[in-house]
């Protein structure tokens, strides 16, 4: 029923697009995984605050002071979304990507990085310059704690580990990444559980929250991680900003991300001729040059509008809205639905399958060219995830597409189909019958 979740109507319900049968339909965006479309409400605060619009933390005038304003109470708006600790730091970055990557470059010498397998590619690959354990696959919630658990145990001593009194101990500083909703299976990570394996060990951990966040409260205090990553465009928001919210140490003893103004905060000549600059130590340290405000804003707008309506309205219709989509996909043979937790998991919006005796890409392209249904297809940029999951041969794959699997062979890629607010019973009942 669309009025349960009137106040979190998004933008493009009323876009058709051409069928190859002819005619028009008005599109289905089933890919919210990739992109929510933004909230109307969002969308509106936006152009409400688009006139008044001007330079940030820079400006003497009355519009610069306005938006100075409006920069950093979405900050606070950000953080108390998260429910994060009153000393924690939010910087705004331009997605989970840089969230993630930013994280990576604050890293203290000699940190162990402990991520599963099944990550998406945003939080396996970012540690380049760290010694990193890779998890192999849980099959339950209870083995990713075990798995952790067992890693961090048998992790090496640090080499200078005698210097070091963090809460690292004897083993130098380690940072656990997980993900808290799968972007493939839409299955829910046991946070809080990992986050304590963590702390037991002397580690700590960031949430991937980007595919938890828009479908579920996420509290930092709650949870007890260090910190927390989301991306704006996925949050009902426009693209080109993000969040990395937590603890402020590393981010205040790591060299700034971005070398710029903004994030200095006296720059002078040397009698050598060189320059001596002092960084800021607060979240400006990483927000060099002139900050995604409107990003910024919209994420705070989208972060209310949430709030508002209320997680308890978001779920239940969720609820509704994932069990017309298994019950309908469970009623076709040729359906195979790829999960790690199996049927019992909790999960999101998010669901990836497989239909026998079909290539994945050309089942959504027609999904869109018949149905006017958009859904992603492929490896959704967790390959070693998919490849688990699809149990395919990883020689034979190419980047975030796959080639085409030959007659009588596996499929080597999948569809995903994903949801959340605003999405209309009739777009996964459409989804469902298309599938059919
Ligand atoms: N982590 C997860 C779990 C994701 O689903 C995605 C996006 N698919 C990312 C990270 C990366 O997000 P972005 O592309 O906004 O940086």
């Amino acid at each position: 029923d669309q009025s349960v979740c009137a106040p979190l109507a998004v933008l493009g319900r009323d876009v058709t697009v051409p069928l190859v049968t002819g005619g028009e339909v008005t599109y289905a965006a089933l890919d919210y995984a990739a992109s929510a479309p933004a909230l109307q409400r969002v969308w509106d605060d936006v152009a409400a605050y688009a006139p008044y619009y001007g330079s940030v933390h820079r400006g003497a005038g009355y519009l610069s002071q306005l938006s100075t304003d409006l920069f950093e109470n979405a900050r606070r708006t950000v953080a108390e979304f998260l429910d994060c600790r009153s000393d924690d730091q939010l910087v705004f970055t331009r997605s989970t990507t840089d969230s993630l990557n930013l994280l990576a470059a604050t890293l203290p010498a000699d940190c162990q990085v402990f991520v599963f397998e099944t990550e998406h590619h945003a939080s396996l690959l970012p540690w380049r310059d760290a010694r990193v354990t890779y998890l192999n696959a849980p099959r339950t919630p209870e083995q990713a704690v075990a798995t952790l658990e067992r890693a961090l145990a048998d992790r090496d001593p640090s080499p200078s580990s005698r210097l070091r009194s963090s809460r690292g101990g004897p083993y130098g500083p380690a940072l656990v990444c997980v993900t808290g909703a799968s972007n493939v299976t839409g299955e829910l990570w046991p946070v809080r559980e990992l986050a304590a394996a963590a702390h037991a060990h002397g580690a700590r951990i960031v949430l991937d929250a980007a595919q938890l966040a828009p479908h579920h409260p996420v509290s930092v205090r709650d949870l007890d991680v260090d910190w927390v990553v989301f991306s704006g465009h996925k949050l009902y928001a426009p693209f080109g900003a993000g969040v990395l919210a937590g603890r402020a140490d590393w981010l205040r003893e790591a060299d700034p991300y971005l070398a710029g103004g903004g994030a200095s905060r006296k720059v002078s000549r040397r009698e050598d001729g060189g320059v001596d600059v002092e960084w800021h130590d607060t979240a400006a340290r990483h927000e060099a040059g002139s900050p995604n405000v409107i990003g910024a804003y919209a994420i705070a707008s989208a972060c209310k509008a949430l709030t508002e309506a209320g997680f308890d309205t978001l779920v239940a219709r969720e609820r509704h809205l994932i069990d017309t989509v298994r019950a309908g996909l469970a009623g076709v043979p040729e359906v195979r639905v790829l999960s790690l937790f199996g049927d019992d998991a909790a999960r999101v919006g998010v669901i990836s399958f497989v239909v026998e005796g079909w290539n994945s890409s050309h089942f959504a392209a027609a999904l869109s060219a018949e149905y006017g249904i958009g859904v992603r297809d492929g490896l959704f940029c967790a390959h070693p995830l998919v490849r688990t999951l699809l149990g395919s041969d990883p020689q034979t794959q190419g980047e975030c597409g796959a080639p085409e699997a030959a007659p009588g062979e596996k499929s080597l890629n999948a569809i995903r189909v994903s949801f959340g607010a605003g999405t209309p019973d009739e777009h996964v009942e459409r989804f469902v019958t298309a599938v059919k």
